[in-house]
């Protein structure tokens, strides 16, 4: 009898990124999103008769920027092709792409994962345009099927769109999330896209098998397009390897065909359309020339490469740990942190105080100074320090008007309000002394309130400890 764990998980992944460009690849209709439906568009876009399109050459550069920080290798010579198919949203009647020569050949992204790094390898990045949008109305379900009528805005139809195809390279639904976050955080950073999933800026189609641990080559796979959602994704990915494995050990057939992630009922369910041949009929665009990128674009682009997101985290994780050099780098703390390490504070206290009191606030630059020397202090009341952060991100700062709060740790100052508390709840004081440990931090509460959070909670701690000591 075998179960899941002699199965493994082959998972590859084609995301798809609107570049930020400030026009179309092909015409010089702006990108506006959320703009009167139908308002961006041109002869070109709407594909009359005799319009001719012309590359975008921003487009372009973007695109040879995200494969560099992928290692990919630049094409000396790039081909856009038509993809012909028929649909409402493609006025064409094809879309341009590319196809036997992309702009971004082979590459790799390293992902770590709780059981060590992942090569993910890059089989392509390439470049080709949006389809309009059709928006079905009437019927239940907001879908085509059941629809009384359907609309097509043409605004998105013609927007520069990368697509990064990965390797069937990832082995778990954790790892595939773990590429997909550092690949957005990549793409954002170089100011490629937005990659906002929400807002349809990133989508991702996912491509899962299963084979027996061992086993070469690749069984039929599943393709879920145009996903949308980090969890969704992960979801679906567990469950289509659960369906997968399943059918593989009741010896049915699992073929290789589309499918549809139902978050409500937590299953796959092939995609109810008639089995398309992909017969595209590729061929090469005969209104655009072939690109050929010029060396001094590429080491201009090569020369401006900033340290990527995979670098850094490598870099923290010696210090922090990888787990939190992630999270620094991925909930977008890391800069206050940079700030307040450039301030002396060192990279595990600034990456703590930067996820924690500051998360999500923006530390201006004068006031790392300050708030690393009242973090340094180390001797300050409570309130003081909570003062601090909630002013550092306000207005500028002067260290000293926090650091005279100082805690009080005297211990002779302390006495009597640590022999008071201790008179006054003999229960709690017998409960401790009868083993229960955990009550000390009431009897810490207690004092810190007698002495209006201005004692030092460690001082208080100890002397609690040595006046309780039987
Ligand atoms: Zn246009």
């Amino acid at each position: 009898m075998s179960s899941m764990s002699d199965w493994e998980p082959v998972i590859g992944l084609e995301v798809h990124a609107h570049l930020k460009t400030r026009t179309k690849m092909f015409c010089r209709c702006e990108l506006e999103y959320g703009a009167p439906e139908n308002a961006r568009t041109c002869p070109v876009c709407l594909a009359h008769p005799g319009a001719l399109p012309v590359a975008n050459g921003k487009a372009i550069e973007l695109t040879i920027a995200l494969g560099l920080a992928l290692g990919c290798e630049i094409a000396e010579r790039s081909v856009f092709a038509r993809k012909n198919y028929f649909y409402p949203d493609l006025p064409k009647g094809y879309q341009i792409s590319q196809y036997e020569a992309p702009l971004c050949g082979p590459g790799e992204l390293v992902v770590q994962t709780a059981g060590g790094s992942e090569r993910v390898g890059i089989v392509r990045a390439h470049l080709e345009e949006d389809a309009a949008k059709t928006v079905h109305a009437g019927g239940a379900t907001g879908r085509s099927v059941g629809a009384d009528y359907s609309l097509v805005d043409f605004n998105r139809g013609g927007t520069p769109l990368l697509e990064i195809v990965s390797e069937p390279d990832i082995r778990s639904a954790e790892a595939a999330l773990r590429y997909l976050r550092l690949l957005r955080q990549t793409i954002v950073e170089l100011g490629v896209s937005d990659a906002e999933m929400e807002k349809g800026t990133m989508r991702a189609d996912v491509n899962v098998s299963v084979r027996k641990r061992g086993e070469e080559g690749y069984r039929p796979r599943w393709e879920i397009k145009n996903m949308n959602s980090f969890t969704f994704i992960g979801r679906a990915i567990e469950a289509a390897v659960r369906q997968q494995v399943a059918a593989h050990e009741a010896g049915e057939e699992v073929g290789q065909s589309t499918y549809d992630y139902d978050p409500d009922t937590d299953r796959l369910t092939a995609h109810r359309s008639k089995e398309e041949a992909d017969d595209y009929r590729y061929f090469p665009e005969p209104d655009l020339v072939p690109m050929a990128p010029p060396a001094e674009l590429v080491a201009r682009l090569r020369a401006a490469q900033p340290e990527l997101p995979a670098a850094r985290i490598a870099r923290y994780a010696d210090a922090i740990g990888f787990e939190r050099a992630d999270e620094l780098v991925m909930t977008g703390n890391e800069a206050n942190a940079v700030l307040l390490v450039g301030a002396g504070l060192d990279l595990d206290t600034a990456a703590t105080v930067s996820m924690n009191q500051l998360a999500g606030r923006a530390l201006p630059a004068g006031n790392a100074a300050p708030l690393a020397e009242v973090v340094r202090a180390g001797n300050l009341t409570r309130e003081a320090l909570n003062a601090a952060f909630a002013a550092a991100t306000e207005r500028p700062i002067d260290a000293a008007e926090f650091l005279a709060q100082t805690a009080v740790s005297d211990e002779s100052a302390l006495a009597p309000a640590i022999d008071g508390v201790i008179a006054a709840h003999p229960d709690q004081v017998a409960t401790y002394l009868g083993g229960k440990e955990g009550v000390l931090g009431f009897l810490v509460g207690q004092v810190m309130r007698e002495t209006g959070g201005k004692a030092d909670p460690a001082v208080v701690n100890r002397l609690l400890r040595d006046r309780l000591r039987t």
